[in-house]
C-alpha cells in the first residue's frame, strides 16, 4: 500500500518508519523494512500499526544507510509476518504496491525450476524472478528489466539488493512513484508526502518507466527500455 526507499548518508530505519507513518492515512495490515549494511541485506516485519515494528526495531535493530520499507494493504495472503513485504529471495529484497495479475502462472513456472513460494503473496513470484535471472549471471539492472517484462497487473515495485549499498530499483505500472533528490542522498515513495521532510524536489515516473536509483542521481527508462527525461518538481507540501 505505500513504499519508500532511501540512500542516504544516515541510519535509514528510523528515516524509514517516518516516512511510512506519514503514508499511515492510506490503511494497511502490515510494515516491514529491509536494509543493506556492510553489504548484508536483511529484513524486519511486523503485523498491525507501525508502532510493533518500531518495538521490534528496538530489540532487534537494522543498522545500514541504504534501506526500503512497506505498509501492507493485503490482497492476496493473509495478514501475517511471513506475507508481510520485503519479500526476500537469495540476493534481493522488494517491496511492492498493487497486483501480479499473472502470479499464478509464474508461480508454477518458477517451481518447475525449483524455485519455491514460502508465502501466499503474489509479490513473493517477484523476488524469485529477480533472483532467478541473477542465479542465471545476470547483474541487478538486468535482473530487474528482465522480471518487469515478466509481469502483468498494475504495481509500483521497489528493489534493493544484497551486495549493493548505492541502488535501488523502482518500477511504475499503475500505481504512483516519485524519485525524491537530496543532497548526494536520494529517496523513493509511494506518495511525495512520504518524502516531504527530505526532500521537497520529486520527478514523477510516468506510466511503464523503470529507475535505477543511486546517490549520484536517477536514470530513468520507459516502457521500451529507452532512456527517458524527467522533470524535476518542486512541490510544497507541509512536512
Ligand atoms: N498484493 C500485495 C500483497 O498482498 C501488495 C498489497 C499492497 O499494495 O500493499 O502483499
Amino acid at each position: 500500500c505505500g513504499i519508500v526507499g532511501v540512500l542516504g548518508h544516515n541510519e535509514v530505519a528510523p528515516i524509514l518508519v517516518e516516512a511510512l507513518k506519514r503514508l499511515e492515512y492510506r490503511g494497511y495490515d502490515s510494515a516491514g523494512i529491509a536494509t543493506v549494511n556492510r553489504g548484508r541485506l536483511d529484513r524486519r516485519r511486523a503485523v498491525g500499526k507501525l508502532v510493533n515494528l518500531s518495538d521490534l526495531l528496538v530489540h532487534e535493530p537494522l543498522a545500514g544507510k541504504a534501506g526500503i520499507g512497506h505498509t501492507r494493504w493485503a490482497t492476496h495472503g493473509a495478514a501475517t509476518v511471513i506475507n508481510a513485504h520485503p519479500h526476500r529471495s537469495g540476493p534481493v529484497a522488494v517491496v511492492h504496491n498493487g497486483i501480479i495479475e499473472n502470479f499464478r502462472e509464474l508461480r508454477a513456472e518458477l517451481a518447475e525450476k525449483g524455485l519455491a513460494c514460502e508465502t501466499e503473496t503474489d509479490t513473493e513470484t517477484v523476488a524469485l524472478l529477480v533472483r532467478h535471472h541473477m542465479d542465471q549471471g545476470l547483474s541487478p539492472r538486468d535482473a530487474a528489466r528482465e522480471t518487469l517484462k515478466q509481469l502483468d497487473g498494475a504495481f509500483a515495485l521497489l528493489f534493493l539488493f544484497d551486495g549493493e549499498e548505492d541502488l535501488m530499483i523502482a518500477a511504475r505500472k499503475g500505481s504512483p512513484l516519485a524519485i525524491g533528490h537530496g543532497q548526494g542522498e536520494m529517496f523513493v515513495g509511494s506518495d511525495a508526502i512520504a518524502l516531504a521532510p527530505m526532500t521537497d524536489r520529486i520527478t514523477y515516473l510516468e506510466e511503464g518507466d523503470y529507475a535505477f536509483v543511486t546517490r549520484a542521481g536517477v536514470e530513468i527508462f520507459d516502457a521500451a527500455g529507452r532512456r527517458a527525461n524527467r522533470d524535476v518538481q518542486k512541490i510544497q507540501l507541509d512536512a
